[in-house]
């Protein structure tokens, strides 16, 4: 039998799953154009407008003239490169902790991190809500891997009891489709309790929270002894891309050794390492854009509250709106478009079955009026939506 690939797209369709690309006509901003049309995006993960800024864009050119192109070669060969260094010095320095490594893509950064530390014989633990490229790397690593429920320390610690070997326990600083935060503080001292080792991945919390844009574990004030394994990503808030591990000496020196998705791969083009320094200082130091960003949250979650939508428990710029079925969100995402409103609805596989949603992010590049409009439009719809039969389950 050749392949039937055919079939396969048939029954993704009839399952109202089957996903499109929408062609952005646009830079990253919140008034774009989509398949020729204008609209107000509410779906991009740039959180504080800096993918497009004149700063950034300066310093990706001027590291272009300066270092050209390519990255040319993977780092242990002749790819690392004076920026790249220079990147991995500041994003340490940023994290308080002794080193940092440089990564293309937050997908490899997770994959290294977890392959390098766990194998055969270890155990590797994580929140089953965890984004799909760790759940990947623990499948990948060889290591027993097994999911404990949601932000659950307790179930988290019936797992460790019957852990063996070198145990590693994996989350989500923020949960990339419910916005909420895993609660590390508990699941630190449940994890140091058995021996066990944390890694967080905080794509979505750096940037938007800490004082400094330092992520979950500056919102949390937690240290080196409570996260051993701190991942970054860089193309969310720090509005470039790339992604970074932060951790001690011996960390950094393990993963260059052993990390495969480290190894066999070019360097990222040290342009953008030379636009991601630039990115880090105005994270750090605009405050306001922080600010901005927490103020347009606050008016959303009231005006959403208002109309009697199901929010999430987030006080991030993730702020999905629970629709559940996937028939529904596609509706409701359709109808928003209509009145020129762009947001994704987020559909099984990527969350549980029953709870398909609408992911509403903010950007501090959003101003508060954009913000009424997406509530007015919101009300229209989800009203229109409230009057016509549900379909399916
Ligand atoms: C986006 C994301 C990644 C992947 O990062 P990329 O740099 O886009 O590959 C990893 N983890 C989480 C939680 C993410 O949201």
């Amino acid at each position: 039998m050749p392949f039937d690939l055919a079939s396969g797209l048939a029954e993704r369709r009839a399952a109202h799953l089957y996903r499109q690309r929408p062609l952005l006509e646009a830079p990253q901003q919140p008034e774009v154009t989509v398949d020729g049309e204008r609209l107000l995006a509410f779906c991009s993960n740039d959180y504080l407008g800096l993918a497009s800024h004149p700063e950034v864009i300066r310093a990706m050119q001027q590291g272009a003239e300066r270092w050209g192109v390519g990255g040319g070669a993977s780092h242990l060969v002749m790819g690392h490169s004076t920026p790249h260094h220079q990147l991995e010095e500041a994003l340490a320095e940023f994290t308080g902790r002794p080193r940092a490594l440089l990564f293309s893509t937050g997908y490899m950064a997770n994959l290294a991190a977890v392959t390098a530390l766990v194998g055969q014989g270890d155990t590797v633990l994580e929140d089953r809500l965890n984004h799909a490229s760790l759940l990947d790397a623990g499948l990948l690593s060889g290591a027993r891997f097994s999911r404990y429920l949601h932000n659950d320390a307790n179930s988290l610690a019936s797992r460790l009891e019957k852990a063996t070997g070198n145990t590693l326990v994996v989350t989500d600083g923020v949960f990339s489709m419910d916005g909420d935060l895993a609660d590390l503080p508990t699941l630190c001292v449940t994890a140091r309790s058995r021996n066990a080792w944390v890694m967080v991945d905080d794509a979505h919390g750096f940037g938007p929270l800490g004082k400094t844009g330092g992520g979950i574990v500056e919102h949390f004030g937690l240290g080196m002894d409570d996260v051993q394994v701190l991942v970054g990503t860089l193309g969310k808030a720090f509005g470039t891309a790339g992604a970074f591990i932060a951790g001690s000496d011996d960390l950094i020196e393990t993963l260059i050794q052993f990390a495969r998705p480290y190894i066999y791969t070019t360097s990222q083009p040290p342009a953008v390492a030379c636009a991601t320094l630039k990115s880090l200082e105005l994270l750090r130091t605009e405050n306001w854009r922080r600010d901005h960003l927490n103020r347009l949250i606050e008016r959303f979650r009231q005006g959403a509250a208002r109309i009697g939508l199901t929010l999430m428990d987030s006080p991030t710029p993730i702020q999905p709106i629970l629709v559940g079925s996937s028939e529904r969100a596609l509706q409701l995402s359709a109808d928003l478009r209509a009145c020129g409103i762009l947001v994704g609805a987020i559909r099984p596989p990527t969350v549980p079955a029953g709870s398909a949603r609408l992911r509403v992010t903010f950007s501090a590049s959003h101003s508060e009026a954009q913000v009424e409009r997406l509530l007015d439009i919101l009300a229209e719809c989800w009203n229109r939506l409230a009057e016509e039969p549900g379909t399916d389950a």
